[in-house]
């Protein structure tokens, strides 16, 4: 699944968010790949500050399925 990197007022942090979640307007927050969630209004849509460790480590190590169970 495509991510798109969004910042949180929350914590100042940039996280990774599912991008299914960015075509539905009617959510009233959004979940990062690390859990933590955040308010619509909190959210700004583009890639600033520091990147979170978490959502960082899950993104880069999930594998497609097929992939995993090849190797
Ligand atoms: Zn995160």
């Amino acid at each position: 699944m495509p991510y798109v990197w969004w910042h949180s007022g929350y914590d100042l942090r940039c996280h990774a968010f599912a991008i299914d979640q960015a075509h539905d307007a009617a959510r009233g927050y959004y979940e990062a790949v690390c859990e933590h969630s955040v308010p619509q209004e909190r959210v700004e849509r583009e890639q600033h500050g520091q990147l979170c460790t978490t959502c960082l480590i899950k993104v880069g190590t999930e594998l497609p399925e097929e992939v995993r169970w090849r190797s």
